[in-house]
Formats: structure tokens, sequence, C-alpha cells
């Protein structure tokens, strides 16, 4: 046998060993048969969470880029309403109001040593232009079918009315919290958070406050995501995607359009574009996403187990199946969406100038200058630039929070007071939250939102018909409520 054959045989051999191991590793680690949903009976302890998310949704707290489009009458009686909602909250809790678009509320630990934890919430809604189209009116709180109809009742006022149920409840039956717990309620998250998590982030900085962690709005409990999964999962993020608009522009002579030139701005433009989109980069799996393979293993079957255990070997069969649906592509990539073209604004015109927008989502580990520096190589082969188009709107991924922290952990034992049916894994969120204004207040920031959602009901948020079903909405409140004693 030549040198060269006896190394393949010997690399083959250890290959196989390495595959047996983990099979018997796999094979092992398997999460126990899930539990039963929470009974019908055991949601009556949080009755009546309905009627108070219904009063917040009444309120159009829609938040706009210009504030002078605002509604401020809506913020100021949405807060002037809270104390009739949850009286003992506000006779024993403390309420700051933080500049005109946040609400602080510290609830002091009985343990000085304990690092405090934030608990999240925004109560700014995005617009529903198509009013006329809803079954119920979006700000209407109506308690029909089941359900609290109205924009927010997913996105997000259902934590915020949650939270402070929670604390009512637990107020109610004489509980005192051993750390401080800190509920967190910006105003203007759908527009950047500028006026109310980053006022209160700044504040908590300035008197020197360092939490365990950070618990907001993110993943849900996910209902039939990921097939493989013999049960729902619990998609707790632990980080998110960065974020930038990307503008990309193609100069042209302008002119008349009966005599045109062999290359135009719309043309250049058009074919910076289809270059972009042809060309998706390099697949990466990070740190968290690594996490959430290794979480959902635990719920799927054998040869699963085996393939997300093993990624050292399997890496490139992940990566293959992940980039065939823009759901999962999102995981491994920097994304960047082509969403708003621009030219000439008449028909026999040529555009001097044509514009496109790109919606980018930057993987942890990626960054905005990289992310630009590549588009700006790819579209100067078409004479076109790229350039920020809101720079001050940049975002920058994440850091990546462990799933071995105390908030990870409390996060998943309050899981199974409120859906023990649910498994529970790290996930890396696509979309923004207001975590990004916490960063220097805490260890660890978690994006979790306690709702059972099917694929259908995530694409209804900021859509048209929001609603939350009732039962799910209760299951939310005890979430908080456990998550709350535990800590
Ligand atoms: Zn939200």
């Amino acid at each position: 046998m030549s040198t060269a054959a006896l190394a393949l045989l010997c690399a083959a051999l250890a290959v196989a060993g390495a595959l047996a191991l983990a099979a018997l590793r796999a094979a092992g680690d398997r999460a126990a048969p899930p539990l039963p949903p929470l009974a019908d009976s055991e949601l009556e302890a949080a009755a009546g969470i309905e009627e108070e998310l219904a009063a917040l949704v009444r309120h159009p707290t829609v938040s706009r880029y210009d504030p002078a489009l605002e509604d401020p009458s809506a913020f100021e009686a949405l807060a002037a309403e809270l104390p009739r909602l949850f009286p003992r909250v506000h006779a024993a809790i403390g309420l700051e109001r933080v500049g005109d678009r946040a609400l602080l509320y510290t609830w002091k630990g009985e343990e000085a040593a304990l690092k405090p934890v934030l608990l999240n919430a925004h109560f700014d809604v995005v617009p529903a232009e198509d009013a006329a189209e809803w079954r119920h009116q979006p700000f209407s709180g109506d308690l029909a079918e089941g359900c609290v109809w109205g924009r927010g009742t997913q996105d997000i006022k259902l934590t915020m009315a949650s939270i402070l149920h929670a604390a009512e409840r637990l107020l109610a039956a004489g509980f005192k919290p051993r750390r401080t717990l800190y509920f967190a309620f910006g105003g203007d998250e759908e527009v950047g958070g500028l006026r109310g998590a980053a006022a209160i982030g700044e504040l908590l900085a300035r008197r020197g406050v360092r939490a365990s962690f950070v618990l907001d709005e993110g993943g849900p409990v996910a209902d039939g995501l990921f097939a493989f999964a013999d049960r729902p999962v619990a998609l707790v993020g632990v980080a998110e995607k960065g974020y930038v608009d990307v503008a990309l522009e193609a100069a042209g002579s302008g002119g008349h359009a009966s005599m045109p030139p062999r290359r135009t701005a719309a043309g250049s433009l058009a074919r910076a574009v289809a270059a972009v989109e042809a060309r998706r980069g390099p697949a990466r799996i990070c740190r968290s996403v690594r996490a959430l393979l290794q979480g959902v293993s635990r719920y799927s079957g054998f040869a699963y187990r085996l393939l997300f255990r093993n990624l050292w070997l399997t890496a490139p069969l992940v990566k293959a199946a992940f980039s065939a649906s823009g759901s999962t592509n999102s995981l491994i990539r920097t994304t960047a969406a082509p969403t708003m073209l621009q030219g000439s604004p008449k028909e026999n015109v040529l555009a001097d100038k044509a514009r496109a927008i790109l919606n980018v989502r930057i993987l942890p580990g990626d960054s905005s200058a990289a992310v630009l520096g590549r588009l700006s190589r790819a579209a100067a082969r078409f004479g076109a630039t790229a350039l920020a188009a809101h720079p001050a709107a940049v975002v920058e991924p994440s850091p990546e929070s462990p799933a071995e922290h105390e908030g990870y952990r409390a996060i998943r034992s309050a899981l199974g007071a409120s859906f023990p049916e649910a498994g529970c894994a790290p996930f890396l969120l696509s979309g923004g939250t207001d975590t990004k204004h916490y960063l220097k207040v805490a260890e660890a920031v978690y994006r979790f939102t306690p709702l059972r959602q099917t694929s259908a009901d995530l694409a209804g948020i900021h859509g048209r018909d929001e609603r939350v079903e009732v039962g799910n909405l209760r299951r939310c409140a005890l979430f908080y409520a456990a998550l709350m004693r535990s800590l």
C-alpha cells in the first residue's frame, strides 16, 4: 500500500470513529417527551389581562419619524390610564417619566447584592393605513372571537400589559422581589427608540446601573417553524443582526429620451442591483446560530441531531440547505434586499441620477464598514456608488449573549410555568429592537416574546387584523409572573 493510500485510509477511519462517537452522544442527549400545554383552568390565574391590553390598544400611539405627524395626546392618555389599570403597581413601585417618551418603573429588591434585571417593552405602534379593511378597527381593542383585536396586540403592547399585570398580581399576593426589577417602556421603538429606550439607557448608565440582563421583545414560541422539531420551540434571541440602508447611485447625462446615449443612469443602476442580488456572498454559521442548531437538535430526530452537532463536518450541507429559503438564509448571511428604486420623474426624460435603496441586515462578525466596502466595489464595476443612506441610523450587529447565563436559565424555567409543551433554544434575530440602547447597562441581552406563534401569525405583525388569542395572552402574563418570582 502506498503512503498516500495509507494516509487516506487513516483519515477515513478517523472520520468514521468521530462520527460513531458523535452518533453515540447524539443518541443519548435528547429532551424528555413534551408536556401538555396549560389547561384553561390554569390560565384563569391571568384572567383580566385581556381588558387591560384592550385598554392600552385603544390609545392610537402611532410613532412617526417626523414628530409633527404624531398625536402626543394619545401617548399622554395611555400614560395617564396606567394607574387606573394597575393601582397596586402605582402605589408600591416608583415610576419616573424620562423625557417625553419613556416610563421607568423601579421595583426595589430586598437583596442589594443581587444585580438588577430589566424587563422591557414599547408602547408605540406602527400605523394602520388600511383601517377600512380591518375586521375590527385597529384601535378598537375589541374582544371578539376569543381574541383581543388591534394594533399593538402582538407588537408589543401585550408585553407591557403582561409585565404590569404580573406585578399587580404578585403585589396582591404580598410578593417582594429579591433583586431590583426595572420595567422600562419606550414610546418610539418603531422609529429608532432615541426618545424612549435610549433616554432610559443613558439615565441608567449615568446612575452606574449594571444589570444582570435585559429581556425585550424578540423571538416567539415558534410553532411549526422548524419542520424537524417535535414540539414548539421558544426562540430566545441572544443576538440581533446589524442594520444599514445603502443608497446605490448611478449618474447619467439627463436630457431627452428620444436620443439616449449608449449607457444611461437607469441602466447602470439596474446592472448594479442585479449584480448585488446575484452574488449573495459567503455563508457563515455564527456563534448564536451554532447555539440555535445545537438547541433545536434536542427536539429533533436522530439524523438532525447528527447533522447539527457535527458542524465541523456537516456545515457545508447545513449552509446549502439553509440557503434555499429566505428565512433560513437570513441566519447565515448578511443580506441586502433592494427595496426602493428611483429614476427620472417623467416618461420621456432621462435620469441624471438613478438611485436604489438596499436594506441590509448584517450578520454578527460582519460590520457596516465591511458591507459598504463590498457594495462599493461591486457598484463601481457598473459606474455606480454605494453609501449609507441614513448614516445616523446605522446599527452594528449586537454582541452575542451567552446561553449559559442566569438570565437565559431564568427565561427557560419561566417557560415551564407558561409554555410547558415548548422547548427552548438560542436564536439570532433579523429585526431590530430597543435593546441596542441597553448594551452598556447589562451583562447579557435576551430578546424573546412569550407568545406562541405560527409562521402565519408572525406574518401578521405590522399587518392587517393584528390580534392575540386570549389564552395565548394569558400565558404571556403567566410567563412574566413566573420570571419575576424566580429572580
Ligand atoms: Zn416591537
